[in-house]
C-alpha cells in the first residue's frame, strides 16, 4: 500500500506548480511590465519609454506617440517628406520647424541634430565614422555645416553606420554617398527596406553581429538587434572626456506600436536583454540615441555648453543608468507582447 507521503507529495507538487503559474501570469501582464518600466523612469530614459511603451493598456492599446513603428517620431511630414520619409532632395519643411544646434560632447564625439533626430560624428585618427544621417533635408545644415562649425571636415567621413532604414536616419545617406563616397554599413534586412524607397542609398556593406569597425585609433562595435526593424543596428562607441575613457551605448531602434508583430517584439525583448549584457561587459556608461527625446539630448547639450571646468560631463550617466535604459525598453516591449497575447 502507499504511504501518506507518496500520496501527498504529488498533490502538493501540483498545487505548487499551479500557484507558481498564477504568480507568473500575474507578473507577465502588460500592466505589470509597464509598471516595471515606469518604476525606473528618469530624464535618462523617459523619452525612450514614451515611444516604446503602450500609452494605454486595455482591449485597444495605443502607442505612446503619434509615431508608429514605421516612422518613429519623424517631424510633421513636409511636402518633401512624403512616402520616403524625407529621403531625397524633396522640399524641406521650414528650417525653424526642425533646426537645432549640435556640437561637441566628448573629445571625439559630436552631436549632429535636428529638433527630433540625432546623428553622431565619431572623430578618429584616420577620419570620421558617422552614425545615422537624419532626414535628407537636414543634410546640408545639420550634418555638413554642423560638422564644419565644430572644425570637422565632412570629406573625412570614411564610414556611415545606419541604425535602421527609416527616413529620419538614412535620409541623407544617398547625398553623402554621392558627395563624399564613404562606405556605408546597414543591416541586410534594412538594405532591403531602403531599396523600396524613392532615391534609395546605394547598397554597400551588410553589417554582421558583433562586427568591430576599426578606423585609426577607434573601434566601434556593431550588433544586429532586430525589433524596431528587421535589421536594426545598435552600437557601442569608445569616447573620451578630457582624456578619460568611457563607452557610449546607442540602442538603434526604440519605438514600438500596436502594429509591431509578436515575432519582432520577441526579438526586441531578447536583443534588449542581450545588448544590456554586452553593454555591461564593456562598461558602457554613456547613453546616446537617434531621437533627441530618448535621453533629453537637446537639454543635455545645453548643459554641455554651460559646463565649467571640473564639472561632470552631462552625458556620463553611469553603468546602472545604461542598464536601466535597456531594461525600460525591454519591459515596454514585454508590455506590448502581453497585450498581443491577451494579458492586459
Ligand atoms: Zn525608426
Amino acid at each position: 500500500m502507499q504511504t501518506k507521503t507518496t500520496v501527498l507529495f504529488p498533490l502538493l507538487l501540483t498545487v505548487l506548480v499551479q500557484l507558481t503559474a498564477v504568480a507568473v501570469a500575474q507578473s507577465d501582464t502588460a500592466t505589470a511590465h509597464k509598471a516595471a518600466a515606469t518604476a525606473l523612469l528618469n530624464s535618462n530614459n523617459t523619452g525612450a519609454a514614451h515611444l516604446a511603451c503602450p500609452a494605454t493598456i486595455g482591449p485597444i492599446a495605443t502607442a505612446n506617440s503619434p509615431a508608429g513603428p514605421g516612422r518613429a517620431g519623424g517631424p510633421p511630414a513636409g511636402p518633401g517628406a512624403a512616402k520616403g520619409g524625407g529621403r531625397g532632395p524633396g522640399v524641406a519643411p521650414p528650417k525653424e520647424n526642425w533646426y537645432a544646434e549640435g556640437g561637441q560632447v566628448f573629445d571625439n564625439l559630436y552631436l549632429l541634430t535636428t529638433k527630433v533626430n540625432s546623428a553622431w560624428s565619431v572623430k578618429t585618427s584616420e577620419g570620421i565614422i558617422l552614425i545615422d544621417t537624419l532626414f535628407g533635408y537636414a543634410a546640408q545644415e545639420a550634418i555638413i555645416d554642423g560638422m564644419k562649425k565644430s572644425g570637422l571636415d565632412p570629406a573625412d567621413i570614411k564610414y556611415i553606420i545606419v541604425s535602421h532604414a527609416h527616413g529620419d536616419h538614412d535620409g541623407s545617406v544617398k547625398y553623402l554617398q554621392d558627395t563624399y563616397h564613404p562606405r556605408v554599413i546597414m543591416g541586410a534586412k534594412d538594405w532591403e527596406l531602403s531599396a523600396r524607397e524613392a532615391n534609395p542609398p546605394q547598397r554597400d556593406i551588410d553589417a554582421s553581429d558583433g562586427q568591430k569597425l576599426t578606423l585609426g585609433d577607434t573601434t566601434v562595435t556593431i550588433y544586429i538587434t532586430p525589433g524596431h526593424t528587421a535589421g536594426t543596428l545598435s552600437v557601442l562607441v569608445p569616447v573620451k572626456d578630457h582624456g578619460q575613457p568611457h563607452v557610449a551605448m546607442e540602442w538603434g531602434g526604440t519605438a514600438l506600436g500596436g502594429a509591431t508583430s509578436k515575432e519582432m517584439l520577441e526579438s526586441y525583448i531578447s536583443n534588449a536583454k542581450r545588448f544590456r549584457d554586452i553593454s555591461d561587459g564593456l562598461g558602457a556608461d554613456v547613453i546616446i540615441g537617434n531621437h533627441t527625446e530618448y535621453n533629453d539630448a537637446l537639454n543635455r547639450f545645453e548643459r554641455t555648453k554651460a559646463r565649467k571646468a571640473g564639472e561632470p560631463n552631462p552625458w556620463i550617466v553611469g553603468k546602472r543608468e545604461v542598464q536601466n535604459y535597456l531594461t525600460v525598453v525591454e519591459e515596454c516591449a514585454k508590455s506590448w507582447l502581453a497585450i498581443s497575447n491577451g494579458r492586459p
